[in-house]
């Protein structure tokens, strides 16, 4: 049986954050880190936009401002962020402020996601050269209850101190368990909506501000805004009792690419459940399947056009001189998204859309696409033993898959944290 001191399950973010704290206050520390891909660093390879504004991707229930920004120098040492540029804020900022939007500020770097992989590759390199070893392509599959041993697809590993950082797409293997170790976790906010992708001319704001941040009324947001070399993905989820959805998401490369010439984001609502809702997560998982099953298997999309006219897309809309761009998602399914989601949800986020038409005008172009779902899960909550994010003794979940982080800076910030509980302790 393998033996570490410290094994780190999941190479994102929140794992390598934790990697370099530890192995910068103890170099002599044995560390383990697993993750099931075959290629490392989870989210970092996803677009790689850094985002250095307290709370964006700090959820406030684990994070204060003092308590996250004392950690943002030790993030710039390892990530090397270039701060972008804003340009005319104060414009698009009193145009909102008079529709009751808020326009957020946020100190942003993008690294793309070929700069990202470039960045990954220092990041690893550095710590195996600090002696850290990692193993790929190696999934953790079951942990022992009641001794430190955690059952992977090929070995049991023992450790003194383990980290559980397995990112959204881990939330449900996580939720098994923290079901197994019978730590108490709620799961009732979620986050549900739409991509949308148009031309650059249409959300021109792009040029001034690269991750433009709205908060519309109703709980409504704009997130994770793409463009120069922008393009939509869908990431495939697994659910419970193997019923696998699609969401839609964003990536774009770095400067160095061909420009596409579009622009996508998300248009996200909030949805948070009371008793007797068990499991937020449950939720959105059907309305993924829901809408797999009305796409016959894949996402949905559909242009304003239609949309405003009430009758779904088809074939056609996607061609012609007003529909004037392709989806670069091209396996979706055209149809009608006002049938999928839920009545609340989409008044409350077409609501914001003429919103922003208003504020940057041109989104409503009829070109404009609309896929659907988008959904973000990071509403698991485990009870913390401690802010070191230990559950169970020597245990400890962070990340996105935890609900300590919401993006990669926050990620990073929730690492050092456990780690610093395991200095502490060790
Ligand atoms: C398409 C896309 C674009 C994004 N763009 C941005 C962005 O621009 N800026 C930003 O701040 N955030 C962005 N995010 C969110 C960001 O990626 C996450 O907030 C961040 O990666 C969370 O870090 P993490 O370490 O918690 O989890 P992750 O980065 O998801 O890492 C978890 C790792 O755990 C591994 N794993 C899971 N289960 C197991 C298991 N059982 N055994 C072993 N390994 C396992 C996974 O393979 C993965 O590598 C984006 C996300 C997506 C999907």
């Amino acid at each position: 049986m393998e033996q570490c001191d410290c094994l780190i399950v999941g190479s994102g973010p929140a794992g390598l954050g934790a990697a370099f704290h530890l192995t910068e206050h103890d170099p002599g520390i044995n560390i383990i880190i697993l993750d099931k891909e075959k290629v490392t660093s989870g989210g970092l390879r996803n677009d790689c936009k850094m985002n250095f504004t307290f709370p964006t991707g700090f959820p406030l229930e684990y994070w204060d401002r003092a308590g996250a920004e004392e950690l943002f120098p030790e993030m710039f040492n390892h990530l090397h962020p270039e701060i972008m540029t804003t340009k005319n804020l104060s414009i698009y900022q009193r145009r909102a402020e008079r529709l009751g939007v808020r326009l957020m500020e946020i100190r942003q770097a993008h690294y793309g996601t070929d700069g990202g992989i470039i960045l990954i590759r220092e990041l690893v390199e550095k710590l195996k050269s600090r002696g850290v070893n990692f193993s790929l392509q190696e999934e953790m599959v079951d942990i022992k209850k009641g001794s430190p041993v955690v059952i992977t697809d090929t070995r049991e590993i023992t450790f003194r101190k383990l980290i559980i950082a397995l990112g959204r797409r881990g939330f449900a293997f996580l939720q098994e368990i923290m079901d197994k170790l019978e730590i108490h976790y709620i799961d009732n906010i979620v986050d549900i909506g739409l991509r949308i992708e148009t031309r650059e001319e249409n959300y021109p704001i792009v040029r001034d501000y690269y991750d433009p941040k709205f908060h519309f009324p109703d709980k409504v947001r704009t997130f994770c805004t793409n463009s120069r070399a922008a393009y939509v993905v869908k990431e495939k989820y697994s659910g419970r009792h193997g019923r696998d959805y699609f969401s839609v998401n964003g990536h774009a490369f770095s400067e160095k690419r061909k420009r596409s010439g579009l622009v996508n984001f998300a248009m996200l609502k909030t949805v948070g459940f009371t008793r007797p809702l068990a499991s937020g997560q449950e939720f959105a998982e059907m309305l993924g399947q829901q809408a797999m099953l009305m796409g016959g298997g894949k996402p949905l999309m559909q242009r304003v056009g239609d949309f405003r006219l009430g009758k779904r897309s088809n074939g056609e809309s996607f061609t012609g001189d007003l529909y004037n761009f392709e989806p670069s998602l091209k396996s979706c399914t055209p149809g009608d998204i006002s049938l999928a989601v839920p009545g609340k949800i989409m008044r409350a986020i077409w609501k914001a859309m003429k919103m922003l038409d208003t504020i940057t005008p041109g989104l409503l172009h009829p070109a404009t696409i609309m896929y659907y779902p988008e959904i973000k899960l990071y509403a698991n909550k485990p009870q913390f033993k401690d802010e070191y994010f230990q559950v169970r003794d020597n245990i400890y979940l962070i990340g996105d898959g935890a609900g300590t982080s919401r993006g990669i800076t926050g990620a990073w910030a929730s690492g050092i944290r456990a780690a610093s509980g395991i200095l502490k302790s060790l």
